[in-house]
């Protein structure tokens, strides 16, 4: 493992040496917990990492003395205190750097104010998805993080399903999804898991709420947890007693939706494009109008990560990335339908990373 990480680390040095030559910089600052662990290993929260052409400087405090000596790798480690700008700083960790290039979606004016006054003379670039391809782009043992984290969120699907029932309150759903999820080994969840039913499942993002199902209802389910540091998320839409003709054709569609979204990916694909592939089939539906997001996002060491797959999005998938594809209709005051799968962008197509079965279940 130390061995296969450091030859990782390298790698992922010569990316963002590359990147500080695309964008004319010397160095960069790299302070986001997910973008310092793709980088040298650290699985801390609370460091940065200057690189350089020549050198890469990892900066903690503390509390992480012992766990970044074992951890990082391809980086010099310092460990001077909690002030760590002021360290890389006076230590000069940016060497001769003028230019130093900055993840622009991380920092805000009042940090930009902070860093000028801490580095006199330094010129900043902020760089938007500074290291979005490089983490988009999961290597084999990533990917099998994922499919860890993927497989352990279905087994407290699967363990969910007989709790689903006339009565039973979204809140004590949500509060199992959590238990569930926690005992079974996941680090955390990734995001408060959406438990919406009947009316309320016409909310995308609808929080568990008191309400107590019904029968007749769909209940929309999304959850996901982090385990091993990667995330998983699946959304599964379920019906308690046989639901009306329309809601199930309107699950029939998505579901087709889905199966055609997860059919246009592959590496190379324009997430516009993959969109579209499923949006086309909502729209012959006349459902359209009711589906009113993207269809879908990257997965990894964040929940929601570069790619989008989304009709704004410009971008192609880089080989390897993880992205869900969810397609949902939300007819308001009436009902909603979600199915969200996590797929990998092959060379030669998609890899579907979730098992649960998709064909409508009653309850
Ligand atoms: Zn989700
Ligand atoms: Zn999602």
């Amino acid at each position: 493992m130390n061995h296969e990480r450091s030859t990782m680390n390298n790698a992922r040095l010569a990316f963002i040496r590359q990147r500080l030559v695309e964008h004319g910089a010397e160095a960069v600052l790299l302070g986001a917990a997910p973008d310092v662990r793709w980088a040298v290993g650290f699985t801390g929260s609370n460091a940065l990492l200057a690189v350089t052409a020549e050198a890469a400087h990892f900066v903690t405090d503390g509390r992480y003395a012992g766990q970044a000596r074992q951890e990082v790798s391809g980086a010099e480690v310092h460990v001077p205190g909690y002030d760590l700008h002021g360290h890389v700083a006076e230590a000069g960790l940016l060497g001769p750097a003028r230019r130093v290039a900055l993840p622009a979606e991380q920092v805000t004016l009042a940090d930009m104010e902070r860093l000028r006054d801490l580095y006199p003379g330094v010129e900043w670039v902020p760089v938007p998805g500074f290291l979005a391809e490089g983490r988009g782009s999961k290597e084999e043992w990533e990917i099998e993080a994922i499919r860890r984290a993927q497989a352990l969120t279905e087994e407290v699907f699967d363990g969910l399903l007989s709790r689903i029932a006339p009565g039973v309150s979204e809140r004590d759903l949500a509060a199992e999804i959590a238990y569930q999820h926690l005992r079974r080994g996941a680090d955390r969840l990734a995001f408060d898991p959406i438990v919406a039913s009947g009316r309320r499942s016409a909310l995308p993002h609808g929080r568990a709420s008191a309400k107590t199902i019904r029968p007749r209802e769909f209940v929309v389910i999304d959850m996901g947890c982090m385990l091993d540091g990667y995330a998983s998320d699946m959304t599964r839409t379920v019906a308690v007693g046989e639901p009306e003709v329309g809601m199930r054709r309107a699950y029939e569609a998505v579901l087709a939706a889905q199966e055609a979204g997860i059919a246009a990916v592959r590496a190379g694909a324009a997430g516009r494009d993959v969109d579209r592939a499923a949006r086309e089939v909502l729209v012959e539906a006349g459902l359209g109008e009711y589906f009113s997001h993207g269809l879908g996002h990257g997965v990894g060491l964040e929940v929601h990560e570069f790619p989008r797959v989304s009709y704004h999005a410009d971008h192609v998938l880089p080989e390897n990335t993880v992205v869900t594809i969810e397609p949902g209709v939300y007819l308001p005051e009436r009902f909603g339908v979600r199915i969200e799968d996590l797929v990998v962008a092959r060379r030669d197509g998609p890899e579907n990373l979730t098992r649960t079965p998709k064909v409508l279940l009653v309850l």
